[in-house]
């Protein structure tokens, strides 16, 4: 089943910049698509417009068979955006910030996120004083939390070290294996190549390729 289907997306901000210029795509449920393409291509735009932050300017967009922008209250239960820049409290620590998440959803499964995103040794750690590959760990925990069918993830690696990188990728595969279908917008190619089942390459807010990872590598 298609759990994304998007079709002639067109974005146009006031300022009259096309951001989205007929994009079309389908995301299957349990894959990893990765989004790839330049700072400015359109990717941050369409998770937006994904997850009912913003509205389409033109354009179908169905999340798990309900329409944006008109079942958005419905969408917003079963997708999490974890997004380029997460803003944790600071002077709250690991455990307290996914506990403010965990109490959002009404859910309790805080010891299991934090286990399982490997954050145990962490959890009495102030936010602020965190490294850059922790916090978005913690990020991508605050995000998961809420048992989502579908996550966005924007540019989860940008700014990390070879190491933190690595363990956000490994984060991504066990997303995968629980079933959770990964939305990856990303300029690097390498983890486009890596991680995906499919990539679909934008470009200047329009979507030049639709591949596999291998055939993608190919060519560059
Ligand atoms: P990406 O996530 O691929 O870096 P974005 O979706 O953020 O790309 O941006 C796509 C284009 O839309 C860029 O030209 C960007 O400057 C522009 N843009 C993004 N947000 C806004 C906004 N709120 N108002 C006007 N233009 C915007
Ligand atoms: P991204 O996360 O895609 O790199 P930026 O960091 O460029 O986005 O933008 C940060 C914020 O500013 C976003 O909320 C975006 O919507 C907005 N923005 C981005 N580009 C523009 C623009 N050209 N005009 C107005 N707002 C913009």
């Amino acid at each position: 089943m298609d759990i994304i289907v998007i079709e002639d997306l067109w974005k146009v901000y006031k300022n009259g910049i096309e951001a989205l210029r007929g994009i079309s795509l389908r995301v299957r449920e349990g894959e990893v698509f990765s989004f790839l393409g330049p700072n400015g291509a359109g990717k941050t735009t369409t998770i937006k417009i994904l997850s009912c932050i913003l509205k389409p300017t033109k354009g179908k967009v169905t999340v798990a068979g309900y329409e944006v922008p008109k079942d958005c209250k419905k969408i917003r239960e079963i997708v999490s955006v974890v997004p380029q820049e997460f803003q944790g409290f600071s002077d709250l620590t690991v455990r307290e910030n996914i506990q403010y998440f965990a109490k959002l959803y009404k859910v309790n499964n805080v010891d299991d996120v934090i286990e399982e995103l490997g954050l145990k040794e962490h959890q009495n750690k102030k936010f602020g004083e965190l490294s850059g590959g922790l916090k978005r760990r913690v990020a991508i925990a605050c995000g998961i939390i809420g048992n989502p069918k579908l996550i966005y993830l924007d540019e989860p690696t940008v700014g990390l070290d070879p190491k933190s990188r690595r363990s956000i990728w490994e984060i991504v595969k066990s997303l995968k294996d629980k079933g959770i279908t990964v939305f990856l917008a990303t300029h690097y190619l390498d983890e486009a190549e890596k991680l995906s089942d499919r990539v679909a390459v934008i470009y200047k807010g329009k979507i030049v390729k639709l591949s596999t990872p291998s055939e993608l590598v190919d060519e560059f």
